[in-house]
């Protein structure tokens, strides 16, 4: 074999070991980005907030209208649907009628705890559903239990969130059967999960949430009927409600208004508007066990002087707080775009592929737009969230494909981590309780499109050095080389009547024998 066969057998040789590098290392970009978009939620929760700073005063039990509360919450119940309830419709033209609103992010786990301790997400700190351990705040539970009274909780969630919230203070719990007798601690919180999750399968204006909806309103009746509405309480909430199609979690209409209704011994009878906030400080009121210590919201029955100092106090430790921002940019994202960066400018040095690259961004960003996958509510359902991406992705992917071939995938990935780096930052200077709610959550369908992106990079893209290395082996081999079009190089090959050619897409192989053609090829054909 002559000298320059052996060289270009070795570059071919180092190349492939290159590339394949390359490959490897879009790879476990994809798994980076992919891990920061599933992680970005969890990363918002703010594990010591300020407000736990605010002092707490001691434990009373004095002018409590009512003996015993029964608190029921049914998770996902739009404000709509519970105009629907008879039951409920009855309570509520006796009592306290309150067309409240839902706190941001709409998901449970922030909202029990804006609830249950009278406390907004964005100065609990509770993000996510994802909250690791029990909370540290004051809350309901644990001022009855500091006032000697028994607490118990009734849900038929699986889900360990509910029970593990305030476990410390919580003396019996049943995570089964919602339809159980309710037991006779004075404070009784009824979680029932059946109707979110039917909105979550069937959609919130689906026969099946109906029905789930009047099983719920059953259920109330037959709590109600057991109590004295002269000594005893009942305080029916939801956590937040639906959009249509089922999801939660953003700030659409019918997702942030929930029902508050009030009933029995210390309340009086009337229509208001509140908070998901206010329903702590209103059970801690008709127990006489209050005030809770990290509360903004305000009792929905009459409020007594300690209460309002109590609320001001925490008010202001909440306002004094620096972390009211995001102030979260995963790390992955800059490392990303450094390597992205390294591996487009080291494998491509075509013009087209690098032109037509912002082609996945922008169809990617239109097409989350178009479907109103922007919305936070959409992206609450990991399944379906996921389904959605992958197909989104897959459009943007095709479309940058088709424009820019595979050789324009590496540096497409490069744009879109710039997107993706800023919209983060830009993210990152929200306040944790938006109006819109929107753009705190972007990042997350941002990532999981970029996670996509540097898949399909890994798996097909092409590191184009092939005319460099054509120009290389042209001059080893002493020919002389020619640009025919779409990149294609090729060289005359003086020992047959054909062309040696490279064609530009080919990725570090050497130029391939082409004896047949009489000509120079054209470009499709190498492409
Ligand atoms: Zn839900």
């Amino acid at each position: 074999m002559e000298p320059h066969r052996w060289a270009v057998g070795w570059i071919a040789i180092a190349g492939i070991d290159r590339w394949s590098i390359a490959r490897l290392g879009a790879f476990a970009l994809a798994i980076g980005v992919a891990y920061a978009a599933w992680s970005y939620e969890s990363d918002l929760i703010v594990p010591t907030p300020a407000v736990l700073r605010v002092h707490e005063l001691p434990p009373s039990r004095a002018l409590a209208p009512a003996r015993r509360v029964v608190w029921i919450m049914v998770d996902g119940l739009r404000l709509d649907a519970s105009r629907d309830m008879h039951v409920l419709n009855k309570l509520r033209a006796d009592g306290e009628d309150v067309c409240a609103r839902a706190e941001f992010p709409t998901y449970s786990g922030p909202n029990l705890v804006a609830q249950a301790s009278g406390l907004e997400p964005a100065a609990s700190g509770v993000m996510s559903n994802r909250y690791p351990a029990e909370v540290a705040f004051d809350s309901v539970f644990r001022r009855a239990k500091m006032a000697g009274l028994r607490t118990a909780l009734i849900t038929d969630d699986s889900d360990p969130g509910p029970t593990r919230t305030y476990a410390s203070w919580v003396d019996e719990t049943d995570a089964h059967d919602p339809d159980l007798p309710v037991p006779p601690a004075e404070l009784v919180f009824v979680h029932i999960g059946y109707v979110d999750a039917t909105g979550h399968a069937f959609g919130s204006v689906s026969p099946e949430y109906r029905a789930a909806v009047a099983r719920a309103d059953d259920a109330i009746g037959r709590i109600a009927r057991t109590l004295d509405p002269t000594r005893e309480a009942l305080v029916v909430t939801s956590d937040h409600g639906h959009v249509d199609e089922g999801g939660h979690g953003g700030t659409e209409r019918e997702v942030v208004r929930i029902p508050i209704v009030v009933w029995g011994a210390g309340v009086t009878r009337g229509t208001r508007a509140g908070r998901g906030r206010d329903v702590g400080p209103t059970i801690a009121r008709l127990l006489g066990i209050g005030p809770l210590s990290h509360a903004t919201g305000r009792p929905l029955v009459h409020a007594n002087v300690v209460t309002v100092r109590q609320r001001a106090v925490a008010r202001a430790a909440v306002r004094a707080a620096s972390s009211l921002h995001v102030d979260h940019v995963p790390l992955t994202i800059p490392v990303t775009v450094v390597v992205l960066l390294m591996l487009s400018t080291a494998s491509s040095r075509l013009v087209r592929p690098l032109i037509v690259s912002p082609i996945y961004a922008v169809v990617f960003f239109g097409l989350l737009l178009a479907t109103h996958t922007l919305s936070f509510s959409v992206s609450n359902d990991p399944g379906s969230f996921t389904a959605r991406v992958i197909a989104l992705s897959g459009f943007a992917a095709l479309a940058q494909l088709r424009v820019g071939g595979r050789s324009s995938l590496a540096p497409a990935s490069l744009v879109t981590s710039l997107v993706v780096l800023g919209t983060t930052v830009a993210a990152s200077q929200q306040p944790l309780a938006p109006t819109g709610g929107m753009l705190l959550f972007l990042p997350i369908p941002a990532l999981a499109g970029l996670a996509f992106v540097c898949l399909v990079t890994a798996a097909i893209g092409r590191f184009n050095r092939a005319p460099v290395e054509a120009r290389r082996q042209a001059r080893d081999a002493g020919r002389r080389l020619e640009r025919v079009r779409g990149g294609i190089q090729a060289f005359p090959d003086p020992g047959t009547s054909g062309w040696l050619a490279c064609a530009a897409p080919v990725e570090g192989a050497p130029c391939r024998e082409n004896r047949a053609q009489s000509s120079a090829p054209r470009s499709k054909r190498w492409r």
